[in-house]
């Protein structure tokens, strides 16, 4: 299979609509991003790289960093962090609050913004929220093999001025003692960990583990079990683009976490991890063209979890 001619053809087709969707203005430092720009990297159990288009630019890579922090969660505290976060998909935005008063704070998954900020509070237990996200800075840079990996300041603190229902769900949330942190503590990391700026390169590098049972097949170490690494997977195929994972499953297939910055992260197990990046979003939240170019690639490459 020639990887690289099918991602230039799928950057080919996909030119025209360049542009397509709207750029997540509801952060202020979100807003100034062109919403042409268009990357996909492809980084193969076996080791190769395949990129297109713009696959060396850093972007805020926003929410696909639950799928990492997530893996840090489960690694400081086990199984045991399933009695504070569900596992089940929301059906509601990313945003949304309503879900919590029924189930007395306790959010429906790790992959929405409720859920990630529990997870956060767990990242940082026994820690300052510096060392917190030194260690997330960290274990992104060991996972992509890069120290360059940086965290976008000016990101985070529009953010941190904007980022009212963030404070709404962890104050929420904290009313029903599910946050056991400093509220401004615990969204230090959030925002900060969602302003890690990554390349589709670096992104899907990163992602590699969970495409091969849990270990990094260049390096030869394990990150999790492969039990761990299969249930990962399976999260995100079930919750990882909201209330429109139901519709990337059925079109693409795959596991994958999209982010407000426009990128996915998209795993095909024993295959390859893939980032895709494109600004525009659409009525979820959701790369646009990202997710249309990876409906294009898990079909010529018959990649889908479900079959070819
Ligand atoms: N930092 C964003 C927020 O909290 C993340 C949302 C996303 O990427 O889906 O609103």
């Amino acid at each position: 299979m020639d990887l690289q001619a099918i991602i230039d053809d799928i950057a080919l087709t996909l030119a025209e609509r360049r542009g397509e969707g709207k750029v997540a203005d509801y952060i202020p430092e979100l807003a100034k991003v062109d919403p042409h720009q268009f990357g996909i990297a492809v980084t193969t159990v076996d080791g190769q790289v395949f990129t297109v288009g713009d696959a060396a630019t850093p972007f805020s890579i926003q929410s696909v960093s639950k799928v990492f922090m997530l893996t840090l969660a489960l690694g400081k505290a086990g199984e045991g962090i399933w009695k504070r976060v569900g596992r089940e998909p929301s059906g509601t935005a990313f945003n949304s609050i309503v879900q919590l008063e029924h189930e007395h704070g306790i959010p429906r998954n790790p992959f929405v913004n409720a859920g990630a900020i529990v997870v956060c509070d767990m990242v940082l237990a026994g820690h300052k929220p510096k060392e917190a996200i030194g260690e997330v800075l960290r274990f992104v840079r060991y996972l992509a093999d890069d120290e360059t990996i940086t965290i976008d300041r000016a990101v985070a603190k529009s953010e941190t001025e904007t980022g009212f229902r963030n404070y709404a769900l962890a104050n929420f949330m904290r009313s029903f003692d599910n946050l056991h942190h400093d509220v401004d503590h615990v969204l230090g990391v959030y925002f900060h960990q969602c302003a890690l700026s990554m390349t589709c390169r670096q992104l899907s590098r990163a992602g590699l583990f969970l495409a091969a049972q849990g270990a990094d097949p260049i390096s030869g170490y394990s990150v999790v079990s492969p039990k761990r690494a299969r249930r990962i997977n399976a999260l995100m195929l079930t919750c990882g683009h909201y209330d429109g994972s139901g519709d990337f499953a059925y079109h693409v297939g795959l596991p994958g976490k999209s982010g407000v910055g426009g990128g996915i992260l998209a795993i095909a197990p024993g295959k390859a991890s893939i980032a895709v990046w494109s600004p525009g979003l659409n009525k979820v939240g959701n790369s646009a063209l990202g997710s249309a170019a990876l409906e294009m690639l898990a079909t010529r490459t018959g990649w889908s979890v479900f079959g070819a």
